[in-house]
């Protein structure tokens, strides 16, 4: 459940970065699951505190990480409640630990998720309940750093981009808000195109414009060239 026009259809590459800046966070982006869904680990190198995002699969990769870094998993984020995006979150919870946490507006997703692995072909997993609800402006605690909520509906009500900032480098992680390029599609149940458009402009094109884009699909991209060159939306 991706983008709208030239994302949809294609076969995402996968983008995989282990970085590490100024030697305090560690950033592992990785596809997972059936829908190749973006997922990421980031951890604090000092503290090892790390957060998952959108854990749509590869759990066993996640396991791997967690104990070769020794990580402690203090939360489990989700840029939205499209089953892609959390179709794992239960193992890693029960794995893991860490709070499951999600925007209030995308709960009729989360609620439906059985309804969505059913509509996907997807066998059932559990469900936890979620433990804290994100709000724009909100922080979640990442060791000696802080990744940053920012509400950007129209790909769903309830679609949240994360902010963090690590030395000179900034990574925002949109979901399926924001693509190479492209832009998520709002055909699905809650979308909203002049949202979606008001999102992207209004509080995405609106950060530096140096920030890398890790989109919830696909190839990563920076605010500068999506700035100048994506066709769907422009400054
Ligand atoms: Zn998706
Ligand atoms: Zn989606």
């Amino acid at each position: 459940m991706c983008g709208a026009g030239a994302n949809r259809g294609k076969r995402c590459r996968a983008p995989r970065t282990v970085a590490r800046s100024g030697g305090v966070l560690l950033v592992e982006t990785f596809p997972a699951g059936p829908l190749l869904c973006n997922c990421t680990v980031l951890a604090c190198a000092d503290t090892k505190d790390a957060i998952v995002i959108d854990p749509g699969g590869e759990t066993r990769r996640i396991a791997e990480m967690v104990l070769h870094y020794d990580l402690k998993v203090r939360a489990i984020i989700h840029t939205h409640a499209h089953i892609d995006h959390v179709y794992c979150t239960d193992d890693v919870k029960r794995q893991h630990g860490g709070e499951i946490c999600l925007h209030r507006g995308d709960l009729f997703l989360y609620d439906g998720f059985h309804q969505q692995c059913a509509v996907f072909g997807l066998a059932r997993r559990g469900v936890s309940p979620v433990d804290r609800w994100l709000e724009h402006g909100d922080r979640v605690a990442l060791g000696k750093h802080a990744v940053e909520v920012i509400h950007t509906p129209g790909h769903t009500p309830g679609s949240i981009s994360f902010e963090v900032v690590d030395g000179a480098r900034t990574i925002l992680f949109v979901g399926d808000t924001l693509f190479r390029r492209s832009v998520g599609r709002t055909d699905l149940p809650g979308g909203d195109t002049g949202m979606l458009h008001r999102s992207i402009r209004e509080r995405l094109y609106t950060r530096n414009p140096g920030a890398v884009v890790v989109p919830g699909h696909g190839p990563s991209t920076t605010l500068g060239e999506e700035l100048k060159g994506n066709p769907y939306v422009r400054p």
